[in-house]
């Protein structure tokens, strides 16, 4: 298909056109059942099939343990700010955040509103060019848990290792990075995503827990706010965003076929890195945002020293085909974000571009 964009949209994404067209085909007539997906019961077996078959698959793709949960919520990774400290932030007790960026900041002022927060580390110092040092962050023994931001979407920074927490558990807003990588699950007690980044459309959040940990929630919270009653109920207390899952269950097979989340890793490193050596072998005219050392698979944030030439920059692209490569607010500049379902092709020409465009205003 010709007129695809080069969509470099920080969220929602890019989704593969395989999957797009899969939809599509099944759109009015789901596997001859005389409706879409959409104009059935969530408790018909059709449905169950699709809802089910998603958490197997992310199971085997992202090699999830026996004694955790995967959960379809909805509301967002931004509910999740707020519900994660209603379970698990008990009374007498606190939680520790790394401070990382944006996001980990937008995650901490809503724990505070529930409990006990402690600085676990930041990088604010750094101006967020990049991720806490893992050799900084405090573990408070008697942490409900540790909370971090494995990807800062806006300053474009990524975790390349996680911290040992020991006992406490780990929790991680993975909403950026999700799948993008292979990860230890079982180091984490907590994994949460919106998924309109990297997993699928928005309407779904994904919530990965140790059993355990849903074991203690204030008899207080209402239902809708416990882990535990979706871990009792699959994920069908109420009903749930069935389209968007159904997305998701595509996307997952989309990435088992690409040769899972090994191959989804390789590819999303062979192009990101041209798209930083476009920009390490720019002489200066383009300055990278992050430091090298966090560089972003995800979110790539770079500047041109001359504000009016960014403006040039993404007005050109856009003429040319490219979308959303503008950089968030806080941060300024251009981010270009390059999830699991951008192509290789969509990075060779930007790449090509950026290069023309140096040629041109440098
Ligand atoms: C996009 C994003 C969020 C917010 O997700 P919503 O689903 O819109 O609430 C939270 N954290 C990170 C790291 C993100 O990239």
């Amino acid at each position: 298909m010709s007129n695809r964009a080069y969509n470099f949209n920080a969220g929602p994404a890019a989704l593969p056109l395989e999957v797009l067209q899969q939809a599509q085909e099944q759109f009015v007539d789901f596997n001859g059942a005389g409706m879409s997906i959409m104009e059935m019961s969530h408790r018909s077996a059709a449905y169950e099939q699709v809802h089910n078959e998603a958490q197997a698959l992310l199971r085997e793709l992202f090699a999830i343990p026996d004694n955790y949960r995967v959960l379809f919520l909805q509301g967002g990774a931004s509910t999740q700010f707020g519900m994660l400290p209603m379970n698990l932030l008990t009374a007498g007790r606190a939680a520790a955040y790394a401070i990382s960026g944006n996001w980990a900041n937008k995650a901490v002022k809503e724990a505070k509103l529930i409990g006990e927060t402690i600085v676990a580390a930041s990088s604010e110092g750094d101006g967020y060019r990049r991720t806490p040092a893992l050799t900084d962050i405090i573990v408070p023994e008697h942490a409900a848990y540790v909370h971090i931001t494995s990807n800062e979407t806006i300053e474009g920074t990524q975790y390349q290792a996680f911290p040992d927490t020991g006992s406490v558990p780990l929790v991680a807003d993975m909403s950026s990075d999700i799948l993008s990588r292979p990860v230890d699950v079982s180091k984490f007690g907590v994994i949460y995503a919106g998924a309109q980044k990297n997993l699928g459309p928005s309407g779904v959040t994904l919530v990965i827990i140790r059993e355990d940990l849903a074991a203690e929630s204030p008899k207080s919270l209402p239902s809708m706010l416990r882990y535990d009653t979706h871990i009792k109920n699959n994920s069908l207390y109420n009903t749930p965003p069935s389209f968007a899952i159904y997305m998701v269950n595509l996307m997952l097979k989309w990435i088992r076929s690409s040769g899972g989340v090994d191959a989804i890793a390789q590819a999303n490193q062979a192009k990101t890195a041209l798209v930083y050596d476009t920009i390490d072998n720019s002489g200066g005219f383009y300055t990278g945002f992050a430091l090298p050392v966090s560089r972003s698979r995800m979110n790539i944030t770079f500047r041109i020293h001359n504000e009016e030439l960014e403006k040039l920059f993404v007005k050109e692209s856009e003429q040319q085909g490219f979308v959303g490569l503008k950089g968030h607010r806080d941060v300024g500049g251009l981010r270009a974000s390059t999830y699991n379902a951008v192509p290789l092709e969509s990075c060779q020409a930007l790449a090509q571009f950026m290069a023309d465009f140096q040629r041109r205003n440098g």
